[in-house]
């Protein structure tokens, strides 16, 4: 009896296994996940930013999306599809990029998501391919120069993006308190801080660039350094390992490095 019920237990924990490896590993075969999958699909979709200088712009004069997250993008279309042209751009924001990973509407995000301990439990995130920092843009005439003018404050910070933790974390080591407005989109933000009902709009300083005019400047205080990875699903790890190699190699031949330059960043 002992014995049968251990060959029993076993074969369960074989079966398991068997079915675990099954899902895990069967990204190759056709279940619409890895290289494979794009390749038969012609085109890499990428969520990417329309609102990054520099990152990731859409230029509404030429009605093209430029940037150093586009060619990267890019690049890596000419790695699995032979050709750089065949993405399909969506644009994306700190809320909506997840989601539309999860749904299996895009392959990859290209869209300064910054790499988390927290996130790496949700989504497979590569090496880094540039590192940003928090930053503070105010207007002019508010007289603050520094996350120290700011006790009783209100911040104006994205939904799922790091930069309330990163802000209140700075706050509490000056010791002032501080308020958070949270909103959807940057556009948002900005239009908050233009009427006051914010006083500092806060995100990572690539971000605030696209938002700068003649009123309002980009603080000098830099927080929490932000490393952006290229994204993919949890479970497409084929795909993860085979950007990460590609991301790895640019890193190494000095690609990268010249895209950094390329668009003065
Ligand atoms: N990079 C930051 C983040 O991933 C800011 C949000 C954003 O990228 O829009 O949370």
């Amino acid at each position: 009896m002992q014995l049968g019920k251990k060959i029993a237990a076993t074969v369960v924990v074989l079966l398991a296994a068997a079915a675990f490896g099954f899902a895990g590993g069967g990204s190759e075969s056709g279940s619409g996940v890895g290289v494979e999958a794009i390749q038969k699909a012609g085109v890499l979709k990428v969520g990417v930013k329309s609102d990054v200088p520099r990152f990731g712009l859409m230029n509404t004069a030429t009605n093209q999306y430029e940037g150093m997250e586009i060619e990267l993008s890019k690049l890596i279309a000419k790695e699995i599809l032979g050709d750089a042209g065949k993405v399909a751009f969506t644009p994306v924001t700190a809320k909506t990029r997840g989601p539309l990973l999860d749904t299996g509407e895009l392959d990859l995000v290209i869209a300064t998501f910054t790499i988390t301990e927290e996130r790496k439990l949700t989504y497979n995130f590569s090496t880094k391919y540039y590192t940003d920092a928090v930053g503070m843009l105010v207007k002019k005439a508010s007289g603050i120069s520094g996350l120290k003018d700011c006790d009783g404050k209100t911040i104006g910070v994205a939904q799922s993006a790091t930069s309330r933790k990163a802000i209140q974390e700075a706050a509490d080591k000056l010791g002032i308190k501080i308020g958070f407005s949270e909103f959807a989109t940057y556009p948002e933000i900005k239009a908050a801080l233009d009427s006051g009902r914010v006083n500092v709009f806060s995100v990572d300083k690539s971000i605030l660039n696209g938002y700068l005019d003649d009123t309002s400047v980009i603080l000098p205080d830099a927080f929490s350094p932000q490393e952006y990875g290229v994204v993919s699903k949890l479970d497409n790890k084929a795909l993860a390992a085979y950007i990460n190699g590609l991301i790895e190699k640019w890193l190494g031949d000095g690609t990268l490095d010249g895209l950094i330059k390329r668009f003065g960043l």
